[in-house]
């Protein structure tokens, strides 16, 4: 009992730690650097509502084009244009020097083309057959709250502001709606889906079972959006930054300069721990408590240099059956 209140004290402490790290991290960047951000948007506002503009021209000046159209565009394009880049490294095994950044070097090597054909058609079905209908309805709901689409672009703080409360309701929702679907009564006939893949590649972030693709991909990144009333634009940013995180915690690579994709590598090859996007409600939970407990951990950190993290944290010479 002890033990269970001291390590109740210790994850609340440790969450403490990184919620107030985060806010001065952010009170810092607001009165620092983006002032210096700040003052580059100002001078060029005019430039970036210009643009805008001729956006909505192009789609006849119609708030349901750019809504519809438009977000269909803009988030399959930059998932496909994303993913593109890691199955060229899967497919071609090419360049070669990439591959000391895998992270499991024995699985997917080479990447098996009926896998990676299934996965495309699951993906291309659940983008178009799912997400088509269920950007009408988001359409219908933006429309309802409010959202802006043709007039004026909200200003760089104010996207800053969004951007910090889209993550942290994407966080809320998709933990809780993954560890609801890694329920013994229901996983076997939804998620399993997604974690056929135990050592996954980039596509696999929009390989499921299409319930879980409308209530785990598309509801967590939406529901900001919709609470906050944000203009269209900061969508499309928004879910652009959402769809590449999501394409880099799949891809298998832990590269430098990309955020650590360790943890949900880990989750598809253990499948009960690192429910999370960034390991907060993990941390409070403790469904990270064996995760913290590995080599992959040490690993899980922004790699700076080009020395791969499976080289500066090697795996143990005996390995010991789990
Ligand atoms: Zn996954
Ligand atoms: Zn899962």
């Amino acid at each position: 009992m002890v033990v269970i209140r001291q390590e109740l004290v210790d994850s609340i402490k440790k969450v403490l730690f990184i919620l107030s790290t985060c806010l001065l991290v952010f009170v810092a960047a607001r009165n620092s650097i983006t002032w210096h951000l700040q003052r580059f948007w100002g001078a060029s506002g005019d430039f970036w509502q210009r643009q805008w503009e001729n956006v909505y021209v192009l789609f006849g000046s119609s708030d349901a084009l750019v809504c519809i159209v438009g977000t269909f565009i803009i988030t399959t394009g930059i998932f496909w244009l994303a993913n593109a880049f890691f199955m060229i490294i899967d497919l071609t095994g090419k360049p070669v020097a990439l591959f000391r950044y895998k992270i499991q070097p024995e699985k997917n090597n080479p990447l098996p083309k009926e896998d990676l054909y299934k996965a495309v058609k699951q993906v291309l079905y659940n983008q178009v057959v799912i997400g088509i209908p269920f950007i009408c309805v988001a359409y219908q709901a933006m429309k309802w709250r409010g959202c802006g689409v043709g007039g004026e672009l909200p200003t760089f703080h104010w996207v800053l502001l969004e951007l910090s409360v889209f993550t942290l309701f994407e966080e809320i929702v998709f933990y809780y709606s993954h560890r609801l679907l890694h329920h013994r009564a229901i996983y076997k006939y939804i998620h399993k889906r997604h974690h056929e893949w135990t050592a996954s590649i980039g596509l696999v972030a929009l390989y499921a079972h299409p319930i879980e693709h409308i209530f785990s991909n598309l509801l967590p990144p939406f529901i900001g959006p919709l609470l906050m009333g944000s203009h269209i634009a900061t969508s499309w940013m928004w879910f652009c930054i959402a769809l590449i995180s999501t394409t880099v915690a799949h891809c298998g690579y832990h590269f430098p300069f990309l955020p650590s994709p360790e943890a949900h590598d880990y989750h598809h090859l253990k499948f009960n721990q690192n429910y999370g996007v960034m390991g907060v409600l993990d941390r409070l939970h403790g469904t990270d408590d064996l995760f913290r407990e590995t080599k992959a951990y040490q690993r899980h950190f922004l790699l700076l240099g080009m020395t791969p993290v499976s080289q500066q944290y090697p795996d143990s010479p005996k390995k010991k059956a789990e």
